[in-house]
């Protein structure tokens, strides 16, 4: 119940023990090809989109190492760890004016219209902030880039397919995701959509050479569609049953699905008066792909997760600074209905044996009404 790697349905992974293919041949470029189709779908996106092999991370480098320079300046957004790394990533190739607030609380979109006031050639900032649990205003911020002629970078890794995320509507000139999160299927793979105005706006030279999206884009297009290397074509096997196990559920019931098992989550935590960590506002809100919440008090993190590992159930703790103090469960893909019961119950009886209950309601009553009314 991590917020990725998550559960792999059994015919994702039997997809993968497919016999190899040629990266050249036919067939592989029409499993490209319907994967192409079916990201667009899934990203609410009429863009080109490049599939590469790699982690998540690899998306962002490939974005960001296009568009940034030397002399040119990335405007980053942060409030947890991810969106961090995007002002990592942008010092590597040029000039980055990080706008960091807290963690887990919400940006101020005063600063940003600030920021990008001075100039910028690109803005970055994570959609579903998966180190404290927060969806920033992605639509907000990306009219703010428009205002301001900035390419706008948005990691919406944990997001897409969990969350509501529209790439178009959005303006999202080069959106990102991971195979490991919505996809449901294992790590391995970065999928990157690109506009327009984004693939004009790629011309940095320090530009990486194996993530150059110009290059993926172009091999992309070729007949049969191809990846510029040896992509990991398991991965690409995966990607297609995945993306069918996702469009057979329909797109748009996955993510309603995943909401109801988040609104259970955020039920029986608030009935057992645990605290979430992140503050929303009118703009930012919490996730539906995963909850992060303080541990309780009279509870350390080894008790709650060790106890509940002891049990069978596997959640994710803090990073950094906010280590030790909070859990946080994933719920996205393929994640069941009983898979969070389970979760919750056995988290209500770990506090239960710690004498950390604080209020008398039932968080498993709380979460069945959520997901039976
Ligand atoms: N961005 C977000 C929002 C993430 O949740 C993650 C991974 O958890 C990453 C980036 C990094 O992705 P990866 O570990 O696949 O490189």
């Amino acid at each position: 119940m991590i917020p990725g790697p998550v559960m792999v349905a059994p015919r994702v992974l039997q997809a993968m023990a497919r016999p190899m293919i040629s990266h050249r041949s036919g067939e592989f470029g029409i499993i490209f090809d319907d994967c192409r189709t079916l990201l667009k779908e899934f990203f609410e996106t009429k863009n080109q989109i490049a599939i590469l092999t790699g982690s998540g991370t690899l998306g962002m480098d490939a974005a960001v190492g296009g568009l940034i320079g030397k002399d040119d300046t990335l405007v980053t957004v942060t409030n947890g760890k991810f969106g961090e790394r995007f002002t990592e990533i942008g010092e590597r190739y040029g000039k980055v004016v990080p706008l960091a607030f807290d963690w887990g609380k919400p940006f101020d979109l005063s600063r940003v219209e600030e920021a990008l006031e001075a100039g910028a050639k690109a803005i970055a900032m994570v959609h579903n902030e998966t180190s404290v649990g927060l969806v920033n205003p992605a639509k907000e911020i990306g009219n703010l880039a428009k205002k301001h002629g900035a390419v706008f970078i948005v990691d919406g890794i944990s997001s897409i397919g969990g969350n509501e995320f529209k790439t178009d509507e959005w303006g999202v000139d080069i959106a990102i995701t991971g195979s490991q999160k919505c996809l449901a299927m294992p790590p391995g793979l970065a999928i990157v959509s690109v506009s327009d105005k984004a693939i004009s706006a790629l011309n940095a030279k320090s530009a990486g050479y194996y993530s150059d999206l110009k290059a993926h884009l172009k091999s992309a297009s070729k007949s049969p569609a191809q990846t510029p290397f040896t992509p990991a074509v398991s991965l690409f096997f995966a990607l297609q049953e995945a993306l069918h196990m996702a469009a057979e559920e329909g797109f748009v019931a996955r993510r309603d699905r995943v909401a109801k098992l988040a609104g259970a989550v955020r039920a029986a935590a608030s009935a057992l008066g645990i605290e979430f960590f992140p503050e929303i506002n009118e703009h930012s809100g919490y996730s539906n792909t995963v909850t992060a919440m303080k541990i309780p008090k009279g509870m350390t993190d080894d008790k709650l997760r060790g106890g509940m590992k002891k049990q069978g159930v596997v959640v994710s703790g803090g990073q950094e600074t906010i280590k030790g103090k909070i859990f946080r469960i994933g719920t996205m893909g393929v994640c069941s209905e009983a898979d969070v019961m389970k979760t919750l119950e056995t988290l209500e009886q770990i506090m239960a044996k710690e004498g950390a209950l604080s209020k008398t309601g039932s968080g498993v009553e709380a979460a069945s009404k959520v997901l039976r009314p």
